[in-house]
């Protein structure tokens, strides 16, 4: 269900009895150019997700994909040029978010893409020589590096020649653009670290989440340190396998206890919370599949 620009001026001003009627034109959007649901036929559906959000004259893309040849078809499809493009923003390490990074590589190899800082994962950041206890006793040939420490090195990483700027705290990237880093406690993905995009808006945050591993109100939590207000989520919330009670606690929670306004679930949110979300959210869920334009304001 298409959620109007429309029907968005509706709900607003029947919100705020009153108040004077402010104009609502969007200042920028959102389009996804990767998911596995969607009936844009130009399109191919995979499992990962991919977003180019257009805002305040930037153009950032937001993960890459599952894989790069499905990333180029539907990007080509939808006429994106991915040379022009003021950054990248990889969510986390996972496959379904990186693959496409070979075609964006390709077309524009010198992009800025900032990335999860982890000690070991796929993005090559340093490693703090401190890591690695020393033993002078021992003889040289047993020794890492001949006994010779470096203070530190460098992770190996599949895309040696991409400008990867390795972000680890909540980071202003631009003005009113803001990086959130969130680390996972979440069996199976324990100690992942995520990047989501939060955008200032004169309506609250704007907030794009890839899978949210670290859980959303983890996510929602950190981004208070931009601003209290959070307008719209976009993106996976990782409900794919969640049991139902838990689904409807997050559910009521992000609309009562964080007060969001819109959300826009895609991704990893899965079925059953999408119909939760739908329920509990109302007009305010706007569909978010492959090829979708979602505004922000
Ligand atoms: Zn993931
Ligand atoms: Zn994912």
């Amino acid at each position: 269900m298409p959620f109007t620009l429309y029907a968005r001026l509706l709900i607003l001003l029947a919100a705020a009895p009153g108040a004077s009627p402010a104009p609502v034109s969007p200042q920028g959007r959102v389009t996804i150019l990767y998911d596995a649901f969607g009936d844009d036929a130009r399109l191919t559906r995979d499992w990962g997700f991919a977003a180019l959000i257009e805002y305040g004259g930037k153009r950032i893309l937001f993960d890459a994909g599952n894989d790069a040849a499905v990333f180029e078809r539907n990007v080509k499809a939808l006429g994106v040029d991915l040379e022009r493009l003021d950054f990248a923003v990889i969510s986390h390490r996972h496959g379904d978010h990186i693959a496409g990074l070979n075609y964006l590589l390709k077309v524009n190899p010198r992009v800025r893409i900032y990335a999860p800082r982890e000690a070991f994962g796929v993005f090559g950041s340093t490693i703090p020589g401190t890591l690695l206890r020393s033993d002078s006793a021992l003889s040289v040939k047993m020794r890492y590096f001949s006994g010779a420490h470096p203070e530190e090195f460098q992770g190996g990483t599949p895309w040696p020649a991409a400008d990867f700027t390795w972000v680890d705290s909540v980071t202003q990237v631009s003005p009113g653009l803001f990086i959130v880093s969130t680390v996972s406690q979440t069996p199976g993905t324990l100690e992942l670290r995520e990047l989501s995009l939060a955008i200032q808006t004169p309506e609250g945050l704007v907030i794009l989440v890839g899978c949210s591993h670290p859980g959303i109100e983890t996510i929602l939590e950190a981004s208070r340190r931009v601003a209290p207000h959070v307008h719209l989520i976009l993106g996976g919330l990782h409900l794919v396998s969640t049991p139902d009670p838990e689904i409807a606690r997050v559910s009521a929670a992000l609309h009562d206890q964080w007060k969001v306004d819109f959300i826009a679930p895609g991704h990893c949110t899965g079925e059953p919370a999408f119909a939760a979300l739908l329920q509990t959210f109302g007009s305010r869920y706007l569909y978010a599949g492959l090829g979708t334009t979602v505004p922000i304001p």
